[in-house]
Parts: structure tokens; C-alpha cells; sequence
């Protein structure tokens, strides 16, 4: 027998491991779990319902092609059906769309810090993640990330808003940027936290998408929707990248539950959106509290809430488990604190003011 390992692909070394938010610990007195930007709300009654239906076909593949969801998100958006194109969570298709574009010796770039899969898919392909810092202010600096472009590039990422600062990116600026970018550069605008945006000149990149043909969107419905552990997503991008998406996406990815769900979500939407925006007012409550309390917080227009605390980090995110509140700390730089129910809020609220005093 040979001694000799199974040979595995170099590019696979130091690949970043995706940490998962933790959950909140068993036993403790109370425990809320804001570490992943999740939705707090328990799935609606009827979207329960279709999936449970769907599940009494569970012996069967679904349909590979997620016709009806495809149909559905279509017309929603008012995109032709060919533009559409499902997966297994949208970094599913995120992975599918560096898989469509970039291979070894290729470019990858986003800033820096974003959305953790981002160095850890672009890897799997074999390219080259580069990095451009956000600004002092936690903000996407679009001039420097145009200015990186080079002959390899081969696709973008702006996460808008942003994971984990909550930032997003404004019109005139984005524009401005996507009029910098060569047409055969594929930029995928980032939409996770979409339905949370409440400022009226951060664009809708399905807008921004129609009247350019290397521009993709990736939206899910882990997050407003509430589905985050059915593992659904989609893009909107003109052809051939929507093409591209299908050829390379895991086939049978999406589960009939999945996908039953999701267009229960979309026809239940106004109700969904609604808890949105009982989210939103949360975070405003949430974003103004601590900036009373004098710390320094990012606008965010997602779910979510950035404090840099650099050394500190893991010290707060100690104290705030303590309290019974798990959140994700980004050790040495700051820490994420999603939005959930009003009660989780508050303890945390109570422990960031009763921290800040002791900084
Ligand atoms: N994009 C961003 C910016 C995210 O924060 C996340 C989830 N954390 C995703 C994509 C992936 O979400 P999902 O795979 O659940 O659709």
C-alpha cells in the first residue's frame, strides 16, 4: 500500500476558516445568539406551512432549475427570468460567480474588512484575493479599489451595505466607480442586507444592474426574509453570467423546501417587510443609544452594528457574553452586534454603557 497522501490542490493551503457566529451557550441564565445576522423572528405560519408540505416529498430531488422561485423573483423584480440565478445561500452563488470568472493567476478584489467568505471562496478558485482597506471611517474607498484594478482582474465584490461595518456605498459615488471599471470586469454589488437600507442615496444595485451588463447582484433570503437555515439566494445578471451561474452551480442545490419557502416569502412580503421595519427602528434605537453612551458607531444601514474596539475586543465580547449575549468579535479589530429581539437589545445596551465607563 502506498504511504502517500491523496494529492489535494496547493491553492487549498492557509485557506481562511469560516467562523461561524457562535451560539448563545446552553444554561446560561438568558442567552440571545447576536453573532450571525439573523432574523429574530420565528418563520411566519404560512411559510412553515409550504415548507412542510414540501417535505412530505422529501424521497424526490426538487426541481433543479427552481423554476416557480425563478418565475416569482422575476417577476417581483421585474427582470426577465433568464437573469435570475438560484443557489445554495447567496454565497453559494458567490462562489459560483468567482467560479464562472477567476481562476490561478486571476484577481479577486474587495475591501477589506468585509464579508468573511470572500478570501475563503476566491482561494477555493485558485485567485488572487486583493484587498483594499475601507476608510478611516469604516466606509468602502471606491478611488483606491479603481485604482487596484490591473490586466488580472477579474471580479469585484462591493458589499453594500457592508459586513461587518454596516456602511454602505451612495449613488453617485457607486456610479462613478462602475464607470471606472473595464467592461469585462464582473462587479457583483453585495445586497445581503438590501430590504434594511433606509437611506434614500444608497442605490438599489438591481437599478444599477439594468443598464449594465457587468454588473451582477446578489441578494438572499437568510436575512429579511428569515430563511437563513434553508440556504437560499440568488443573482440578477445579464447574460452570460446568469448562463454561467447554472453551469457551475451545485446541481440540485437549492432544496424544494428551500425553494417553497422562499416564493411563500416573497408572497408574504409585506408582512415580512414589516418586521423589517420594526428591525430598522431597533437598530436606530439601538445606534443612537450607543452614541449617547459615547461610543464611536458607523452609520449602518444593516442589521447590525460595528464598534472598533481594536485591543479591547475580546475583552467586550467576554463581558457581553457574561450579561448572556453572544456577538461576534473580529479579535484585535472590533466587534459585530446584530439586532434581535427588543429584550437582547437592551441587555446588550445596558453592558456596552456599563463597558464604555470602564474604558
Ligand atoms: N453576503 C453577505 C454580505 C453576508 O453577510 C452573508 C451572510 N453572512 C452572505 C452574503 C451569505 O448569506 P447566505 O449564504 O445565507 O445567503
Amino acid at each position: 500500500m502506498s504511504e502517500k497522501s491523496p494529492r489535494l490542490r496547493a491553492e487549498l493551503d492557509g485557506i481562511p476558516t469560516y467562523k461561524p457566529g457562535r451560539p448563545a451557550a446552553a444554561g446560561g441564565p438568558v442567552a440571545y445568539k447576536l453573532s450571525s445576522n439573523e432574523n429574530p423572528y420565528p418563520p411566519l405560519q404560512g411559510v412553515l406551512e409550504s415548507a412542510v408540505a414540501a417535505a412530505g416529498n422529501f424521497n424526490r430531488y426538487p426541481d433543479m432549475a427552481c423554476t416557480g422561485l425563478v418565475n416569482e423573483i422575476a417577476e417581483r423584480f421585474g427582470v426577465p427570468v433568464e437573469h435570475v440565478a438560484t443557489g445554495t445561500g447567496s454565497v453559494g452563488v458567490a462562489q459560483s460567480l468567482i467560479q464562472s470568472t477567476a481562476g490561478p493567476g486571476d484577481e479577486v478584489m474587495y475591501a477589506w474588512r468585509s464579508f468573511e467568505a470572500y478570501p475563503i471562496i476566491a482561494q477555493i478558485s485558485g485567485a488572487t484575493s486583493v484587498q483594499v482597506p475601507l476608510t478611516e471611517g469604516d466606509v468602502h474607498d471606491l478611488d483606491a479599489m479603481a485604482e487596484a484594478i490591473t490586466e488580472r482582474t477579474r471580479l469585484i465584490f462591493v458589499c453594500n451595505p457592508n459586513n461587518p461595518t454596516g456602511t454602505a456605498v451612495r449613488r453617485a459615488e457607486l456610479e462613478r466607480f462602475l464607470d471606472r471599471v473595464p467592461s469585462d470586469v464582473l462587479v457583483v454589488l453585495d445586497e445581503a442586507y438590501r430590504e434594511f437600507v433606509r437611506d434614500a442615496d444608497v442605490p438599489d444595485g438591481i437599478e444599477l444592474y439594468r443598464s449594465r451588463p457587468n454588473v451582477a447582484v446578489l441578494r438572499t433570503f437568510s436575512k429579511a426574509y428569515g430563511l437563513a437555515g434553508l440556504r437560499v439566494g440568488f443573482a440578477v445578471a445579464h447574460e452570460p453570467v446568469a448562463a454561467a451561474l447554472r453551469k457551475t452551480a451545485v446541481p440540485f442545490g437549492v432544496s424544494q423546501l428551500a425553494q417553497d419557502a422562499a416564493v411563500a416569502s416573497l408572497r408574504a412580503e409585506d408582512e415580512l417587510l414589516g418586521r423589517v421595519g420594526s428591525l430598522v427602528c431597533e437598530r436606530n434605537r439601538v445606534h443612537e443609544t450607543l452614541l449617547a453612551q459615547g461610543w464611536t458607531v458607523p452609520d449602518t444601514q444593516a442589521n447590525f452594528v460595528w464598534l472598533r474596539l481594536g485591543e479591547r475586543t475580546a475583552e467586550f465580547a467576554a463581558a457581553c457574553e457574561k450579561a448572556g449575549v453572544v456577538v461576534r468579535p473580529f479579535a484585535g479589530e472590533g466587534l459585530r452586534v446584530t439586532i434581535g429581539e427588543t429584550e437582547a437589545n437592551d441587555l446588550f445596551l445596558h453592558t456596552a454603557g456599563a463597558f464604555f465607563k470602564g474604558l
